[in-house]
């Protein structure tokens, strides 16, 4: 039996979902992908898309969607809160797509999500079907939905994020909150006239907080993120509405650019920031997990999406060719080439929480002076550079 007919179930049609069905599509091999939700809509806010994923983006069949709709930003720059002095500035736009082969993009999510969705082949998608249960068997995997109804696989995937059903087969643990929440808002550019001079990345980084801000939809908004410390907030929601007198009064005393940046939208959204220790091991012989349900991260190095869409790509380069007595030899595979790396990823975003947010003194300037001098592209070599498919050839090798 070859890998065409191996019966895949996909749980959950977030990013990491969605990519899964697409990579896996372009080695002819079909899954049936079950989403919870009974309307499908991607969160109002946007996201960084880095080379090491965009490379694969375009593989999969969104060059033209992102080329159209999203912003490729000229840099990223690393400003001081109170003076709006550069700490560090990596050039992207066109030096980065040469560099790495792929651009950097700033993207609306829902544009990103539109595009996936409309590559997925049709009957793929499932709507309304929440995963309650999964029971193994040396013959495949039953999968239990909310309404009763099941299906059975020879592999599921959990794509199913932070509060992955799927990964309770793995492991027992529970989200763990960062201490800091994050305020959300997409901004007509033209109220922030100072940022439509040059497209770019900008972080302010301050004493318990920082603020991001990029364009999106064209150029047309701009995409706020901003943290606050914050011992007590626990709403975990995209959709908690948070107050902008108060996003306002968190950075009143910050450089004047950031002023009026966070004194500009007219709604905000506040979440809670979590993630989850790195798993020990992603699978059993027949179930994994990929993209937030595997390695949740906290989204200080702007890498969860990014990773999820590697992930993708590796655990269908695993399953490429193998029959149903192959499955648990490939996910062995993704795994041995998955964990380390998003191990490493997970590190950086949880240390970041420190270092982006130092108060002004001895550790902040040390922090101050390795930025300046890791400004270059090449510094991030091991990150943008990373060939998904490269990754896998080398592990088979050294098999
Ligand atoms: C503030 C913020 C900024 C970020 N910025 C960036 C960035 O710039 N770049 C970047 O790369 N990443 C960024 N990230 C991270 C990124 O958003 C996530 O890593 C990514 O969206 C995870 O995608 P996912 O598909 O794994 O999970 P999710 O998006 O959580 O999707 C999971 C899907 O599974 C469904 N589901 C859940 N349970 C079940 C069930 N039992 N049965 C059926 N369906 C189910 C859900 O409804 C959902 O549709 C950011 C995150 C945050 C919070």
């Amino acid at each position: 039996m070859n890998s065409e007919r191996i019966r895949i179930v996909i749980v959950g049609a977030g990013i990491a979902g969605l990519a899964t069905a697409l990579a896996l599509a372009r080695h002819g091999l079909r899954c049936h992908v079950f989403e919870q939700a009974r309307l499908l809509s991607e969160v109002g806010a946007g996201v960084q898309l880095s080379p090491n994923s965009t490379r694969l983006l375009h593989q999969l069949g969104l060059e033209n969607r992102l080329r159209r709709v999203a912003v490729q930003p000229q840099a990223i720059e690393m400003r001081r809160w109170d003076d709006n002095s550069v700490l560090r500035r990596t050039p992207l736009g066109a030096a980065c797509e040469q560099h790495f082969g792929a651009p950097y993009y700033t993207v609306h999510r829902a544009d990103l999500y539109q595009g996936l969705l409309e590559r997925l082949a049709a009957g793929t998608l499932h709507l309304g079907l929440r995963c309650t249960e999964l029971r193994e068997s040396r013959r495949g995997v039953q999968v239990q939905f909310a309404d009763g109804s099941l299906t059975t696989a020879d592999l599921v995937v959990g794509a199913d994020g932070i509060h992955s059903r799927v990964r309770d087969v793995l492991v027992r643990d529970q989200p763990r909150y960062s201490g800091h929440s994050i305020y959300r808002a997409l901004i007509p550019a033209e109220r922030v006239p100072f940022l439509r001079e040059e497209p770019k990345v900008v972080l302010w980084l301050g004493p318990g907080r920082h603020c991001v801000s990029y364009p999106v939809s064209g150029g047309n908004q701009i995409n706020l993120a901003a943290t606050v410390p914050d011992p007590c907030w626990r709403a975990e929601s995209w959709s908690a509405q948070g107050k902008t007198e108060d996003l306002a009064r968190a950075y009143a005393d910050w450089t004047p650019e950031v002023r009026a940046l966070t004194s500009a939208p007219d709604v905000v959204s506040r979440w809670a920031l979590h993630d989850r220790d790195c798993l020990h091991r992603w699978s059993t012989n027949r179930i994994t997990v990929i993209g937030d349900a595997a390695h949740p991260m906290l989204p200080f190095f702007a890498q969860g999406a990014n990773q999820a869409v590697e992930d993708a790509i590796v655990l269908a380069e695993c399953l490429r060719n193998v029959g149903p007595e192959g499955i648990t030899a490939g996910l062995v595979r993704y795994e041995n080439v998955r964990r380390p790396r998003t191990c490493e990823v997970h590190r950086r975003s949880r240390a970041n929480t420190t270092a982006l947010h130092l108060r002004d003194g001895a550790a902040q300037r040390d922090r101050d002076t390795a930025l300046a001098t890791h400004a270059a592209l090449g510094d991030q070599e091991w990150l943008y550079g990373y060939d998904a498919e490269a990754a896998v050839t080398a592990a088979t090798a050294g098999r």
